[in-house]
């Protein structure tokens, strides 16, 4: 479980992030819509303090990641894996040593073991036929399942997605939102930041939407597409559905 408990963040002066307080539950999956510029990304990256909040606390099971050593920290960061819009693979590395570095540096796996849980990770986002590929030989989609499988071999305990398809040409985007959903099906828990409504009418179990650095509203996907009771959300649903 991931929570997020009175989060703040403050560039400067400039107030990001107000009092943030957001549960993902083991193997539910929150989705976040929201404005451009509401803090969504900001949010994510306090996850595993990619970003330094400036106040609150970050719960991974029930372990404060802002609280501990550096040790502490870069343990617990493994346990948090992102997924974002660019999927910063290495291009001058295979698929599959791309996914098995951080196993060995970070996780000090053998390079057996760590090749054996990628090769199940590529299995996993349907791409175990392109473990010698480059990822410049690779179509936008089948990176970013290359990038997803990347941060599953990590073991992570949550899984963050910052809008994991807009970079996408649209017919590439099926492909990646499935994976998703058979993560969600495999129980993994997940943080959602996407413009993708249908797969959240779908697959999420609940919907957030922030807008100016807060929690504007928070229901279910019925509750929030359907009947959002707050205006700034319905006036935010009009203008993107
Ligand atoms: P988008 O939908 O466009 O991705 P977002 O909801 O993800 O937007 P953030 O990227 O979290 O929004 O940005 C929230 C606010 O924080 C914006 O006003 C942005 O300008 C500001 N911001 C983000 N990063 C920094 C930074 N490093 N320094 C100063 N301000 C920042
Ligand atoms: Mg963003």
């Amino acid at each position: 479980m991931l929570e997020i408990v009175a989060l703040e963040k403050r560039f400067g002066s400039t107030q990001v992030l107000r009092d943030i307080h957001l549960k993902v539950p083991q193997g539910e999956l929150v989705f976040v819509i929201g404005p451009s510029g509401s803090g969504k990304s900001t949010m994510l990256r306090c996850c595993n303090r990619l970003e330094e909040p400036s106040g609150g606390d970050i719960l991974i099971d029930g372990r404060n990641i802002m609280a501990g050593t550096t040790r502490d920290l870069n343990r617990m960061r493994l346990q948090v894996g992102m997924v974002f819009q660019g999927f910063h693979l290495y291009p001058h590395m295979t698929v599959l040593r791309n996914i098995t570095l951080a196993q060995r540096k970070a996780l000090k796996r053998s390079d057996e073991e760590a090749k054996a849980r990628a090769m199940d990770m590529l299995e996993q986002v349907g791409l175990a036929h392109k473990a010698e590929a480059y990822p410049g030989e690779l179509s936008g989609g089948q990176q970013q399942r290359v990038a997803i499988a990347r941060a599953l071999a990590l073991d992570p305990k949550v899984m963050l997605f910052d809008e994991p398809t807009s970079a996408l040409d649209p017919e590439l985007v099926g492909s990646v939102l499935t994976v998703m959903k058979g993560l969600k099906a495999k129980g993994m828990t997940m943080l959602v930041v996407s413009h993708e409504m249908g797969f959240a009418r779908e697959t999420a179990d609940r919907v957030i939407f922030m807008d100016g650095g807060v929690v504007v509203e928070e229901g279910t996907p019925d509750e929030i597409f359907g009947a959002p009771k707050v205006e700034r959300t319905r006036a935010f649903l009009s203008r993107v559905a």
